[in-house]
């Protein structure tokens, strides 16, 4: 089988071959290309020691030096090289351990995780798959090189990239694969949030979110998300909803972009269902999901180890999924001066894949509500109109010059404008307020 290499993986290969080493392209990239996607990145891997890779090419950066890699600069960008290693780097599940070179290419390739992803390639040999990973690439299977159970028990993570490469590539998971995850799910617990962040964010943003059914089945998200195992099968008993709120909450991840605070803030936005859900004769009810929702978003976010944006806006999202103003621009410019200006305009999106994945009872009417609100949104920006204490035709120095001493005062007085003004935009000329500010001020017992 013949691959189309770029030139700079070419020119590296035939580098290290002049000098007399092995190299091919490896892993990830040998994947894709069989498959017809473009690589993300291309990864080398030779039988020549880091020292060796160094001394052939004139720009590397020592990437990952301990672990064998060194980065090679060709053409302005730069690419992995790394020596033939035989252990994988968490041999226990959590600690890394010293890696051993080995000058065997195919010791390389057993110590990877999936069959599919244990190919090598090079113009000179073609295609080298030694586990058959050409085939399950047809097959649309997800195996583990060797025994599944060692594997995953080297290596806790593999069970989350086995679901979520499974995710990204619409994969089936090999049966004795599926039970050594299953067996050995707990094992989880070793690794650290962040390595399963990586691979949970890449589940989420696929084109098959859905797979977080599979990951609870297995036990996996009780090791790091038992919020999602609560909203399975957490009933809906009212008109608006078709779904448990797990399958609710999947259509909505599948109605929005593939961003990835959108996909996590429609994950997110139901979450407090669970623990907020009361039943009476009417049906069920969520009172104050949004807000519960919006404090279990931050633990969930920052136990997961996201990043400080990424939780506040998210976490805003999940707040705010469920507010609906009146369709006037007073009412709509209220609400949106309580809301941070960074969730939009991704909150209607959100807004309407949540409709879409109820049931259609008064859709219609629930999505010409959104319209409206996002179209009265759109013209307040248009027009400038003040929604936030910046927009105010005076500031904070205004206030100082009218006499009100510095501190809290001052930006009370300010909110209190721009509550006057949010009603009545009109009022948002600087004499206007100044006089406002002054009668306010003196009517309070100042003088
Ligand atoms: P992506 O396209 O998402 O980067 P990838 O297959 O390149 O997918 P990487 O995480 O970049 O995945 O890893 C590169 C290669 O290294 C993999 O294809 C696999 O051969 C090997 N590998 C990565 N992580 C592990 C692991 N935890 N255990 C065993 N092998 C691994
Ligand atoms: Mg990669």
């Amino acid at each position: 089988m013949t691959l189309i290499l770029p030139e700079a993986v070419k020119k590296i290969i035939s580098i290290l071959e002049s000098n007399g080493h092995e190299a091919y392209a490896v892993g990830g990239c040998v994947r894709d290309s069989i498959l017809g996607k473009n690589p993300y990145d291309w990864d080398i891997t030779t039988s020549a020691l880091p020292e060796e890779i160094k001394s052939v090419f004139n720009r590397t950066i020592d990437t990952g030096i301990k672990h064998g890699t060194v980065t090679v600069r060709i053409f302005g960008e730069g690419y992995e090289v790394t020596t033939y290693r035989v252990d994988g780097d968490y041999l226990d599940g959590r600690h890394p351990k010293e890696v051993s070179f080995t000058a065997s290419l195919e010791e390389d390739l057993a110590r990877r995780d999936f069959t599919i992803n244990a190919m090598a390639y090079n113009d000179r040999s073609g295609l080298v798959d030694i586990f058959g990973g050409r085939e399950d690439l047809e097959n649309g299977i997800l195996r583990c090189v060797g025994d599944p159970e060692l594997r995953f028990t080297e290596d806790a993570l593999r069970m989350m990239r086995a679901l979520r490469f499974a995710a990204q590539l619409d994969f089936k998971i090999e049966p004795d694969t599926y039970a050594a995850i299953k067996k050995l799910h707990k094992r989880l617990e070793m690794v650290s949030a962040e390595r399963i962040r990586e691979e949970f964010l890449k589940l989420i943003v696929s084109d098959h979110p859905e797979l977080l059914d599979q990951m609870s089945e297995v036990g996996l998200t009780s090791v790091f998300l038992p919020e999602w195992d609560m909203m399975i099968g957490c009933e809906q008993n009212t008109p608006h909803h078709a779904y448990d709120v797990s399958g609710h909450t999947i259509r909505a991840m599948q109605g929005v972009d593939k961003d990835k605070d959108l996909r996590l803030a429609a994950l997110l936005h139901d979450v407090a269902k669970p623990l907020t859900k009361t039943t009476d004769e009417s049906g069920d009810h969520f009172s104050g999901h949004p807000v519960l929702g919006e404090k279990m978003s931050k633990k969930i976010l920052s136990r997961l180890k996201f990043d400080n944006a990424t939780i506040a806006r998210v976490s805003a999202m999940v707040l705010w999924h469920d507010v609906r103003p009146e369709p006037d621009k007073k009412s709509v410019r209220r609400v949106v001066s309580k809301m941070p200006a960074n969730i939009f305009p991704d909150i209607f999106s959100l807004k309407k894949a949540d409709i879409l994945a109820q049931s259609e009872y008064k859709r219609e009417e629930k999505l010409q509500r959104l319209e409206a609100f996002q179209d009265l949104y759109n013209s307040i920006k248009q027009e400038g109109e003040c929604i936030s204490i910046g927009d105010l035709a005076v500031g904070g120095k205004d206030m100082m010059d009218i006499g009100i001493s510095k501190g809290p005062m001052i930006g009370a007085m300010l909110k209190k404008l721009l509550d006057m003004v949010i009603d009545d935009p009109t009022l948002n000329e600087k004499e206007v307020l100044m006089d406002i500010a002054r009668k306010e001020y003196e009517g309070e017992g100042n003088q």
